[in-house]
């Protein structure tokens, strides 16, 4: 391997980055820099220069796809295979570890693992359990109580009841009921995986010394976004003798809601020794003009660490204003787009603020026949034709999993009851068994009526001789035995003949992705990695694997498709044209985040949004949007104000634009913010309250000492003050 050649392609600051000296590194700089490059080039570096061996390096990425890209990345720059390297979430990593360690863990082998719906569900159970009201402490707060905990490292018993905030001690017993529950079951959630493994090593230090000498390199992309037991965890790994290399960009820190803090950099730099701080600058994505909305947009906020961004690129074009009058105006306006466009469907993406804002765009690619995927909103093994067929498979596998018997006990349709359902909960409450023990036991001491234990022993009798018949098959035929022999097939068929045809159209796939897995499970090459996790039988592995994908591997990568997904799931990527729709008040920012920390995060979250496109920018809004079922109002969103507006054209459907933008933000003397002061020839002074339209229609709300108004910028003749 020529290492020049690995250092050709990059500027002064990346070149300084990708060969420092041993030690501790914090590339600290703004989107498209090159962060992820440099990152990866650093690996192959360590490792053409012989100073790492793959085996001693761990790379942890963001979603699966980036550590995936990673690794066809590294084995292009290195013409090598990187088997032996470990490059995966931070999820991924932990799960492989506990599959390895699952004694030490004090896990069953087979553990599973609870995706967000299993783990509310359990929890529903679990408040049942205790008695409590499950519409006064829900699920949903549990989750998030829990959750919250586990982010920062923390056991129920490691929390502090309050005696005088009963909310707070009520979610504390339902945690230890909770923890309690998952671990007679064998389930883990993902946050518990993450505390599981740093409890791991934290309690085992002889395993940890084992995993310090093996990672000496640990490498960590989007480093803004790791929560506490993560950076714990990443601590107690490098030890004193690993070395560290992470990079970041505290302006795009956008999962504090999941707890990640971008504190972390700072802390970081604190309090690891010698860390060598590099910026880098320049921008290699995108146009002038692209660089400079975003620039204007993020300097909006407080508390930034700050950074100087610039780009030789040229301004390029300037960034389009669609103002739609309906949000079916706005997906047909993106798809007009993308008809007229040339060039490859997967150099487009559009990207919205919540899932839910997915289906227009999807309803209108579909009827115009242009192929589209969505990533991370909906998630492949979140369907629920999905989810009930793994159901069928955990309760095949394990017939203790009460979330898998609850789940198709009866699905399809088969008589069994709420009334017996509740009976054997009561059984299994008492007597500390599964559902499917209790079930057996009501049988048995006729404690059900004679027709609801007979439909109840159809069923276990299935799922007895279901099991009989698949096990020696394959992963894949076992679900198409299943598809047939549980009568799935017909109780879809009921439905409307499209979302039946879409049901069945998603069991195929999932025939087709255990076969995949399968294949890749066994065309595994043998690697110097002489403890290979892969241990357990291949249903517990593709069970993990089904709640470990984010759905960012569905679908044929190749197929040239559009690409569609939430702000959030656009981290990291990069696009020729990107669209960003629905910037709408209460809607980008959204709603519950209007107040001043949560707004700035929103901020960030729009300017990964603008810092995606390469060299076209849609912003979209429409002047009225469908929610909670009423058509409402929408104010185009304040972000849209903060922007320059010079650099912003506003254009039509029919490519007809205009030119230049006179819209309801600017008057003759430049933009108006709220709470402004300006003149007025009669009314006199004011501050300004509102805005509502656009173009010659914008109107500005002004409060007058005579009183409130409302006036027509077009005719105000505003003075700034
Ligand atoms: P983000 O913050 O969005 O994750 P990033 O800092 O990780 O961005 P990269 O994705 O690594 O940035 O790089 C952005 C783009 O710039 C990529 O297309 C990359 O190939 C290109 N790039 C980075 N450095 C250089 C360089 N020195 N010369 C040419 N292109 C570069
Ligand atoms: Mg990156």
């Amino acid at each position: 391997m020529n290492v020049s050649h690995l250092l050709d392609t990059l500027n002064q600051a990346q070149r300084e980055a990708v060969t420092a000296p041993p030690g501790h590194v914090l590339v600290l700089a703004g989107a498209g820099t090159g962060k992820t490059k440099v990152l990866i080039h650093r690996i192959a570096w360590l490792l053409a220069t012989k100073q790492a061996r793959a085996y001693n390096i761990l790379a942890v990425t963001f979603t699966n796809k980036a550590a995936r890209e990673m690794r066809t990345r590294l084995e292009s720059l290195l013409n090598d295979s990187s088997q032996n390297l470990w490059a995966n979430t931070f999820h991924s990593i932990a799960h492989l570890l506990l599959r390895k360690h699952w004694q030490l863990a004090h896990l069953p082998q087979t553990f599973q693992i609870l995706d967000s719906d299993d783990q509310l569900s359990v929890l529903k159970q679990v408040i049942r359990n205790l008695e409590l009201d499950d519409k006064v402490l829900t699920p949903k707060q549990a989750q998030h109580f829990i959750n919250t905990g586990k982010d920062y490292g923390l056991r129920a018993k490691e929390m502090v009841a309050e005696e005088s905030d009963v909310w707070r001690n009520q979610m504390l017993n339902i945690y230890t009921a909770y923890e309690a529950r998952c671990q007679q079951t064998g389930l883990v959630d993902f946050a518990e995986l993450l505390l599981r493994c740093y409890e791991l090593w934290r309690d085992n230090p002889s395993l940890l010394t084992y995993y310090q000498q093996r990672f000496q390199y640990i490498l960590v992309d989007e480093f803004q976004d790791t929560n506490t037991v993560q950076y714990n965890w990443l601590q107690l790994l490098a030890g004193h003798s690993s070395q560290l290399f992470v990079v970041g960009d505290d302006d795009q820190s956008i999962y504090s809601f999941r707890n990640a803090s971008a504190a972390n950099l700072a802390h970081f730099n604190q309090e690891f020794p010698q860390v060598q701080l590099i910026r880098l600058e320049q921008n290699y994505r995108s146009t002038g003009t692209i660089l400079e909305v975003a620039n204007t947009l993020i300097a909006c906020n407080e508390q930034r660490l700050g950074k100087n961004l610039w780009t030789q690129a040229s301004a390029g074009e300037p960034i389009f204003l669609y103002t739609a009058y309906s949000e079916l105006d706005e997906a047909r306006f993106v798809a007009e787009k993308v008809q007229a466009w040339s060039g490859q469907r997967r150099e487009m993406a559009i990207l919205y603020r919540t899932t839910a804002q997915s289906r227009l765009f999807e309803e209108e690619f579909l009827q115009r026949g242009i192929p589209y995927r969505i990533y991370g909103s909906l998630r492949f093994y979140e369907r629920l034709e999905i989810k009930d067929m793994l159901a069928y498979l955990r309760l095949l596998h394990h017939r203790d999993d009460d979330g898998a018997f609850e789940r198709i006990v009866n699905t399809p349709k088969r008589g069994i009851g709420e009334r017996t359902l509740e009976t054997l909960r009561g059984i299994a409450r008492q007597k500390e068994i599964s559902l499917w023990q209790a079930a057996k036991q009501a049988i048995e001491t006729q404690e059900l009526k004679a027709r609801a234990s007979s439909t109840l022993t159809t069923f276990l009798d299935l799922i007895e001789q279901l099991n009989e018949q698949v096990k020696p098959l394959p992963l894949h035929e076992k679900i198409k035995q299943i598809k047939t022999h549980t009568g799935l097939v017909a109780h879809y068929q009921k439905e409307s003949k499209e979302e039946a045809q879409r049901r069945l159209e998603n069991l195929d796939e999932l025939v087709n992705a255990a076969r995949q897995f399968e294949q890749r499970r066994s065309n595994l090459p043998p690697t110097d990695d002489t403890e290979n996790p892969l241990t357990v039988d291949t249903l517990t592995e593709f069970l993990a694997h089904t709640a470990l994908e984010a759905g960012e591997g569905q679908g044929n990568e190749w197929e040239d498709c559009v690409q569609l997904m939430t702000l959030h799931a656009a981290k990291g990527l990069e696009f020729e044209v990107v669209f960003l729709c629905g910037l709408e008040e209460n809607l980008f920012p959204h709603q519950n985040s209007l107040d001043e920390s949560k707004l700035a995060e929103e901020r960030r979250l729009c300017y990964v949004g603008i810092t995606r496109a390469r060299r076209y920018l849609y912003l979209c809004h429409s002047e009225s949007r469908y929610r909670y079922g009423n058509r409402e109002f929408a104010t185009p969103s304040r972000f849209i104000r903060e922007m320059p507006t010079e650099l912003i054209q506003a254009v039509r459907l029919s490519n007809s634009t205009v030119s230049p933008l006179r819209s309801w933000m600017s008057s003759s003397k430049g933009k108006l913010h709220r709470g402004e002061r300006v003149k007025h020839n009669q009314f006199g002074e004011g501050v300004v309250l509102n805005y509502e339209g656009q173009g010659d229609y914008a109107r500005v709300q002004i409060k007058f000492a005579s009183g409130n108004k409302w006036l027509m910028m077009a005719y105000a003749q505003l003075e700034k003050l």
